[in-house]
């Protein structure tokens, strides 16, 4: 695309340059990447054209064109989660990846005798909130599912409530994306809620908001990122929050950057970061929003997304592959194959070849098995999974790998 360009350009200025100029002419285009890849990956993901375009203004951080963004974007997020202010909700942005939002509010723990944290862990994510907790030397206890493959289950999550009353917070992820799981979180948000009011309650939706619903009524934070569902730009996260548990958590952030409380106050005050905000992310976003609406909001972006997924559910069936998760948890975003029990199989190189063809992957990330995972999320449509598909099985036919494979057993 950039050739046809600087060739379009060349046309215009007239064929009659010299060499000199014509070098200088190309210069700027060295740092200049070659063209857009495709990535199936749940973050950083593809965005649309007019949402890299939207970015392409500089704002002041007080100019009120960007205030008036800042304004659009917290109030549009409430009202994807089907909250609003008047019923005691905020949305507090947050400079930096998703982690940094999570961290922010699990960072709103009371300190060690004052509060406990709950951690449902089945996968990475869950592992990260342990390690933000550590760092944090946050009062807390992990209740771990024996694989990737399980999600947490609601009765231990009583019992272990019931065991230990110093736990007054609970957190777990809605859609693992270690693995791909959809999480039973409004089951378990219910069922804490009824027996335990006083619990605070956290999730980390990230890569599950703007795709699968939630209920906010069993739940007081609700973390997600600029970059995932909503196909915005990475550069900032958000914490949906019970403006009554943020605010009685005034003065627990261990961190200046991160206190989500001071955030939220530096935003009520005079509407502004209270650090250089991600101008760019924020200008993105706003697009990003309009386009989400536009598809019909959360359940239109489903739609696409669970179409991507059933397209490559069936191409990769066609060629052996079967997802590495039970249907019945297995959700539309990122799905995990196992490697294929084939000696010519090798994973450095698919990778490679397919990023010639500008189609990024994921390697996988469980500890019991080797796999690898497609995203189905972003800017892609089926067209898109399908060139993913045919790319996929040109490269294993150049590796030599029979197809249809059978897949290597997990232990
Ligand atoms: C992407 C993601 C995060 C945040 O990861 P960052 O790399 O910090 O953006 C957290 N939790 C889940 C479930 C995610 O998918």
């Amino acid at each position: 695309m950039l050739r046809n360009i600087l060739s379009s350009n060349f046309h215009r200025a007239g064929l009659r340059r010299t060499a000199r100029q014509l070098s200088s002419f190309r210069q700027p285009s060295a740092s200049v990447p070659a063209a857009d890849a495709k990535l199936f990956t749940p973050g950083p993901l593809t965005c649309s054209l007019q949402v890299k375009q939207a970015m392409s203004v500089d704002l002041g951080s007080r100019d009120s064109q960007f205030i008036q963004i800042i304004d659009n974007v917290r109030s549009g997020l409430l009202e994807v989660a089907g909250v609003t202010e008047s019923d005691g909700w905020t949305c507090v942005p947050m400079q930096g990846s998703g982690s940094f939002a999570v961290e922010s509010v699990i960072g709103l723990t009371p300190k060690r005798g004052e509060g406990k944290l709950l951690i449902l862990s089945n996968g990475a994510y869950g592992e990260r909130m342990a390690q933000m907790a550590t760092y944090y030397d946050i009062d807390h206890t992990v209740i771990r599912c024996p694989d990737e493959r399980s999600v947490p289950q609601v009765d231990l999550v009583l019992e272990t409530l019931g065991k230990d009353s110093s736990i007054t917070h609970v957190s777990m992820i809605h859609h693992e994306t270690t693995s791909g799981a959809l999480n039973p979180v409004d089951m378990i948000s219910e069922k804490v809620k009824a027996k335990y009011p006083e619990i605070t309650f956290i999730v980390d939706s990230m890569s599950g908001f703007g795709c699968f619903d939630v209920s906010t009524k069993h739940i007081d934070y609700l973390v997600s990122s600029s970059n995932k569902c909503i196909e915005g730009v990475p550069g900032f996260a958000y914490a949906i929050c019970r403006k009554e548990k943020l605010l009685a958590a005034k003065g627990n952030a261990r961190s200046l950057c991160l206190d989500l409380v001071a955030q939220y106050e530096g935003l009520e005050a005079n509407k502004q970061f209270r650090f250089t905000p991600p101008t760019h992310a924020l200008i993105a976003f706003d697009q990003a929003l309009k386009e989400f609406k536009a598809e019909g909001g959360v359940e239109g972006r489903r739609a696409r997304y669970q179409h991507n997924f059933e397209v490559l559910k069936k191409g990769f069936a066609e060629m052996g592959f079967h997802p590495y998760l039970d249907e019945d948890i297995q959700g539309c975003v990122i799905t995990t194959f196992l490697f294929p029990d084939d000696p010519n199989f090798n994973f450095e190189f698919l990778y490679e070849q397919l990023q010639q063809r500008g189609i990024v992957i994921y390697p996988g990330k469980l500890t019991k098995a080797d796999c690898f995972r497609i995203g189905s999320i972003g800017r892609l449509f089926e067209r898109d999974m399908l060139m993913c598909l045919d790319a996929f099985k040109a490269i294993m036919e150049e590796m030599g790998v029979k197809l249809p494979v059978t897949q290597i057993k997990p232990e």
